[in-house]
């Protein structure tokens, strides 16, 4: 079975979990905690960060932070993964699911702009956060975000769950990582994230008092000295030094893990040129981490399926990306600005093997079956076989 992602621990992850065990150290307290955030601040040029015990629980607390809070109105993509909209709700604010634009996939920050300045116009309510998410990989255009920032006074939180390692190349953002350029950044350690600790998070920030304020919330909002005095309500959101341990580890092969990703999604680019699927968004002013290589197939969501299911007979986990979150249950009542985008990302998408343990013979193989999938399921030719034709197949019944 080729998986859809999986963990790739090459490096020192044994090593430094053995020197856990042996130290004792394998609770929220422990040299590796401190050296992670220390590490991960560095790599992403943030001034601080501040581990958690999960990618979501992190955004909970950034949220938190940012002022969101029952009464609040969060700005999100509906094009997400949920634990982003999740987030907003156990603060008890509300989110406002914006549609995406078509050049990264992202968040729709022009039709927020337009929005938010016709309400502030009407004096109407406008979002007091933009959670801004930087989907699979690909940083999300900002111009218009930040705009909204300086005009409206709107804090900025990224979800940057899925694209460590993701830069912006060109204009003002130059140089810059994902997840440094709102007030607050959040990322995510899942197993099938770019690296992993097992399970956890990392808030990132540049302002000492939400530093601090970020520890302090994430460590049951005790308050320094010995007894269990606490001043507000506060989680038990910490990463445990046997994940930040892994994370150390994990870190050092980021560099690797990235020049892997990218080569992969280069072999994928170069299989798919020729067949009837839109290649994920390349910004020219990004650097993207390429998380999962994801394409839109020109047909029908039941063609895609049947290739979901072909492949599954090879071994090979492929996967359709996310419904849009107006469609999903806990978030259908959410309020929503925007078209059609987020619902056509969805309906035919394919999500394909991304893992950075994905041998170059094992990619091959991979494609050659991928390629056989279509050209079983179209009357398609390859390179230079004219206009798309629809499937032979009616809709929704399977050549098999
Ligand atoms: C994975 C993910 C999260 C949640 O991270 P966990 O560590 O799994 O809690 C949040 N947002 C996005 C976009 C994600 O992909």
């Amino acid at each position: 079975m080729i998986p859809l992602l999986e963990p790739h621990l090459g490096g020192n992850e044994a090593r430094y979990v053995r020197e856990c065990l042996d130290s004792g150290y394998v609770s929220s307290v422990g040299p590796f905690v401190e050296r992670f955030e220390r590490e991960f601040a560095a790599y992403v040029g943030s001034r601080y960060a501040v581990a958690c015990a999960s990618g979501t629980a992190a955004l909970h607390v950034a949220l938190r932070l940012a002022g969101a809070l029952t009464g609040s109105l969060v700005a999100v993509s509906d094009f997400t993964f949920i634990a982003s909209a999740n987030a907003i709700t156990y603060t008890g604010a509300e989110p406002l699911l914006v549609d995406s634009e078509p050049r990264t996939w992202n968040m729709d920050g022009e039709l927020l702009h337009d929005e938010v300045t016709r309400r502030a116009r009407l004096g109407e309510r406008i979002p007091d956060v933009i959670e801004i998410v930087h989907i699979l990989g690909h940083p999300a255009e900002m111009d218009a975000l930040l705009d909204l920032r300086d005009r409206y006074g709107i804090t900025i939180v990224e979800d940057a769950a899925e694209s460590l390692g993701a830069r912006y190349t060109r204009g003002p953002l130059a140089g810059r990582h994902v997840g440094t350029i709102g007030t607050l950044g959040c990322f995510s350690f899942n197993g099938n994230k770019i690296i992993t600790t097992g399970g956890g998070g990392m808030i990132t920030t540049d302002d000492p008092d939400l530093a601090t304020r970020a520890r302090h919330l994430t460590t049951q909002a005790k308050l320094p000295g010995p007894g269990y005095h606490h001043d507000q309500i506060g989680y038990n959101y910490r990463l445990s030094n046997i994940a930040a341990a892994l994370g150390v580890a994990q870190l050092e092969q980021l560099p690797a893990f990235l020049n892997a990703k990218r080569a992969i999604a280069a072999t994928y680019d170069r299989v798919l040129a020729d067949l009837p699927v839109t290649l994920p968004p390349r910004a020219p002013w990004a650097a993207p981490s390429f998380w999962l290589y994801s394409t839109i197939l020109h047909s029908a969501p039941e063609a895609r399926d049947w290739i979901l299911h072909d492949l599954a007979i090879h071994g090979i986990q492929a996967r359709p990306m996310w419904p849009p979150l107006h469609s999903q249950r806990p978030h259908t009542s959410a309020r929503r600005l925007g078209g059609p985008m987020a619902d056509q990302l969805f309906q035919s998408s394919l999500s394909l093997p991304s893992s950075t343990p994905l041998a170059p013979r094992q990619q091959a193989t991979l494609a050659a079956h991928l390629r056989d999938s279509f050209f079983t399921l179209f009357d398609f030719h390859g390179a230079g076989a004219g206009p798309w034709r629809p499937p032979l197949m009616a809709t929704g019944s399977r050549p098999v």
